[in-house]
């Protein structure tokens, strides 16, 4: 299951960042994921609801932050919404473009 082991990377950050700081606990933790991340979000919120349990995160209030996809065509440079790597281009209909946005997958920040 890919999403628990983001989830564990993500507590194994949490944890680092909280023995850095100096911090016994964890009081919230923002998680930024984007749509074109490839993680399925409810499967990662229960793989973290499971992997937090005794780390310096259980208990923590871990809020989501869901960031759309945002791609950029080649062809005429336009710029869309897109939650699909399999998409065309509204304007000229070309499935050429550049992700800009919304691949992320990141502890955005965190309070001790
Ligand atoms: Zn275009």
């Amino acid at each position: 299951m890919h999403e628990l082991s983001i989830a564990q990377s993500i507590v194994e950050l949490a944890n680092e960042i909280a023995v850095n700081e100096n911090a016994e606990t964890i009081q919230t933790i923002d998680i930024e994921i984007g749509a074109l991340s490839g993680v399925v979000f409810e499967a990662l919120e229960f793989a973290l609801e499971m992997t937090v349990k005794n780390t310096k995160l259980e208990g923590a209030k871990i809020n989501y932050l869901k960031i759309s996809g945002l791609a950029k065509c080649s062809n005429c440079k336009f710029q869309f919404k897109t939650n699909d790597l399999l998409a065309f281009c509204p304007k000229c209909d070309q499935a050429n473009f550049k992700i800009i946005n919304g691949k992320q997958l990141r502890i955005k920040s965190l309070t001790v």
